[in-house]
């Protein structure tokens, strides 16, 4: 397969249409299940929160205007063939590009700042990037503005292998039950098992850009998402935290190989505004 050039500038085009696009329009996926949520709900509080953010959805998309206040820092997911070669410019630049332009051209929350002088920097760069090489000669850019509330709710905890499945269980129910209205529920809760450190939280995070409700293709693992997010929504914090049974849509998990003598568990909360979006070039 030979050599194909991808340039700077159709990234970063890309890039800012995405930004627009993930923080005005949210996923059928995510649409879909704020629907069975509202029909599975039985408190009247949270049916009622449940048709507005679904009113919510249907103003932003009409208007134009951001789903939520906080537009999150954007993540940007880059899979890049290695048979790809960008041309024009540097990566990493373009992408920066393209979240100035979004940020700014859709009128949407610059939140980025220094993180010791709090001094922020008015253009929502940089993006957090997370780059992986993969086959062929495309490249998938997936971009997850994430807002904080639910951000500051997640934790990793490297687990002494003893604590098993259980423990894990009971750790992804107990986070949820922490966090209680902090978050905005109704969630989607992203859990990286194995790995790292930092590779833990990574599964976690890309997790979330799992269509909303798909389960993951191992049985066994799609056996324990269905375990957990019933005990979750047994909780009964339901959406924004008021009461009800809905307090997640979703337990999306992904694993990676660890070491013997560990049990890495990240949980990555994402918050009833889940917004994802693709494309490939
Ligand atoms: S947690 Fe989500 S819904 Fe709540 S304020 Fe932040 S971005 Fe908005």
């Amino acid at each position: 397969m030979g050599v194909r050039e991808i340039r700077t500038d159709e990234i970063t085009r890309t890039v800012k249409q995405l930004c627009i696009e993930a923080n005005t329009v949210l996923g059928n996926d995510v649409i879909k299940a704020l629907e069975k949520g509202y029909e599975m709900e039985e408190s009247p509080v949270g049916k009622d929160i449940l048709s507005q953010l679904l009113e919510n959805a249907k103003v932003a998309k009409e208007e134009g205007l951001p789903l939520c206040q906080d537009t999150g820092l954007a993540v940007v997911f880059v899979e890049m063939g290695q048979n790809v070669h960008v041309v024009g410019g540097d990566l990493n630049e373009a992408i920066h590009e393209g979240v100035r332009q979004g940020y700014k051209e859709g009128y949407l929350r610059a939140s980025s700042l220094d993180p010791l002088t709090r001094k922020n920097f008015g253009d929502n760069t940089p993006a957090i990037i997370h780059v992986e090489i993969t086959s062929g000669d495309k490249i998938k850019l997936a971009l997850a503005p994430k807002g904080f509330g639910s951000e500051n709710m997640s934790r990793v905890v490297l687990f002494p292998p003893a604590v098993g499945i259980e423990g894990v269980k009971n750790f992804i129910v107990q986070r949820v039950e922490e966090a209680g209205p902090n978050p905005c529920p109704p969630l989607v809760v992203g859990v990286g098992i194995g790995g790292t450190l930092e590779k833990a939280a990574f599964v976690a995070k890309k997790s979330l850009l799992r269509p909303v409700g798909q389960s993951h293709p191992n049985p066994d693992i799609a056996k324990l998402e269905e375990e957990i997010l019933e005990e979750i929504n047994k909780l009964g914090i339901g959406p924004q935290g008021l009461g009800g049974r809905v307090t997640a849509l979703a337990v999306h998990i992904e694993t990676y190989p660890t070491h013997i003598g560990s049990l890495p568990v990240a949980v990555n909360i994402q918050c009833h505004c889940d917004r994802h979006k693709e494309a490939v070039l």
